[in-house]
């Protein structure tokens, strides 16, 4: 196949009242975006044959891969099946791979299994039969003049199954195109303009192969490299050293060089240094904790979190004095410290984290402004204490909180 020109179209009525949102089509376009394949359109319609038809028309008028999702589960009204079998000139016929899953699905979950799950077995003719693992709705791949369309079911995880499974590896066969490599820089503690401003001129001298990205995520920036190559071994040795040189000229504010998130981020140094830590969480209120465990094989540094939201916890669990907490405040400087005192030994581990603060959007005060997050790490021989201000709202807040938090234990295990 030549030029590659993709469209996405997603059915269903529950789209176009935003009762769903869309993720298939974000999903499918990255996919395909790795694969060098290029979307230009996204469309979405309504659960009705008209609706279905007018897409399909006009967007293989315009492009020569098309992907469908949605419309074919056992409660559609028999729209997207038997309409694509009739578009391309074929018959619905069982199919008995697909009849003998079904069946087994059935009878492993002990349900009855009804007309309308049998029919899910019939396929068009016409098609090659895209085998869903996942669940009872085979997805279809039909050709027709020199153009590919494929349909899927519209549960995401079913969707991401036949793409994985079953059209991604076809399309790597079909589509030998330009290798597409992806390289990170992890920065904290500046913002976009600073670092645009620092890499100005390594910005400008970018090979055209080469283009940088920019991505924020609260008061993170991640710089995404992205490079196209035919060579793919040539393509890396590139990108690897763009990124290297972009990452000594912006020095310490580099975290990292990968696309993980802030807790593998900081489970990594744990695990390298072989340490154990535990967090004594206030205004986070088990969020860091939370997302510490979200990273497989945390178990091996983490300990666990003490969740202090009230005074009373804070003075009887982690030994905070009520002298401290009347004098200072629950959220200030000598709480965080009394806090992070108290995990480390109550947890007894190498390194703790505390957090204290006030959210919003309530609680503040003429002394006490809202958005202020006290926090403090500590191993046995050092407390390192920091006030943050946050000027979001709750939810977001909390998370900037945690994410702060992290980071400022990694900069400490780290000795940064
Ligand atoms: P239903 O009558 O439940 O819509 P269906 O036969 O139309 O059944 P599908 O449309 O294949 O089945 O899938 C339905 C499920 O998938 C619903 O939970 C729907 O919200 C979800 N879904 C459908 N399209 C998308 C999409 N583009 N992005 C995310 N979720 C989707
Ligand atoms: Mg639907």
């Amino acid at each position: 196949m030549g030029n590659i020109a993709a469209s996405i179209i997603t059915i269903g009525d529950e789209l176009l009242i935003g009762q769903t949102i869309d993720t298939n089509s974000a999903w499918i376009a990255q996919r395909l975006n790795e694969h060098g394949i290029d979307v230009l359109r996204r469309v979405a319609v309504g659960d009705t044959r008209s609706a279905i038809e007018t897409a399909l028309d006009e967007e293989l008028s315009k492009h020569n891969l098309v992907l469908i999702t949605g419309g074919l589960g056992p409660t559609s009204d028999d729209i997207t099946k038997p309409l694509l079998c009739d578009y391309f000139g074929g018959k619905l016929v069982i199919d008995e791979r697909v009849l003998i899953h079904i069946k087994e699905i059935f009878s492993k979950r002990n349900r009855p299994m009804l007309d309308r799950n049998l029919k899910q077995s019939e396929v068009p003719d016409n098609c090659i039969v895209l085998f869903n693992k996942a669940g009872t709705a085979p997805g279809m791949w039909f050709e027709k003049d020199g153009k590919i369309i494929i349909a899927m079911p519209g549960v995401p995880f079913e969707m991401i199954t036949i793409m994985e499974d079953e059209v991604l590896p076809r399309f790597k066969n079909i589509f030998k195109s330009d290798s597409l490599i992806h390289k990170t820089i992890f920065t904290a503690g500046e913002g976009e303009s600073f670092i645009a401003e620092k890499l100005m001129d390594l910005e400008a001298q970018l090979p055209l192969n080469i283009k940088l990205a920019y991505l924020p995520d609260g008061s993170m920036v991640k710089l995404r490299l992205t490079g196209r190559g035919a060579d793919e071994h040539i393509l890396e040795n590139q990108l690897v050293e763009l990124q290297n040189k972009f990452a000594d000229r912006l020095g310490t504010i580099v975290i990292a060089l990968n696309d993980l998130p802030m807790a593998q981020i900081l489970g990594n140094a744990f695990l390298e240094n072989k340490k154990t830590f535990g967090i004594a969480e206030s205004c986070t209120g088990g969020y860091i904790g939370h997302s510490i465990t979200q990273v497989p094989g945390s178990s091996a540094y983490f300990m666990g979190s003490i969740v202090s939201y009230s005074n009373d916890l804070k003075e009887s669990i982690l030994g905070v004095s009520h002298d401290t907490i009347v004098n200072y405040g629950a959220v200030s400087k000598d709480t965080a410290i009394e806090m992070v005192k108290g995990a480390l030994k109550v947890l007894n581990v190498d390194y703790a984290l505390a957090t204290t603060g006030v959210l919003g959007p309530d609680g503040g005060n003429e002394f006490l402004k809202i958005g202020t997050v006290w926090m403090a790490v500590a191993d046995k021989n050092s407390i390192k204490t920091k006030e943050f201000k946050f000027h979001y709202d709750r939810q977001r807040n909390k998370f900037m909180a945690a994410q702060m938090g992290m980071l400022m234990l990694w900069k400490f295990i780290n000795n940064k």
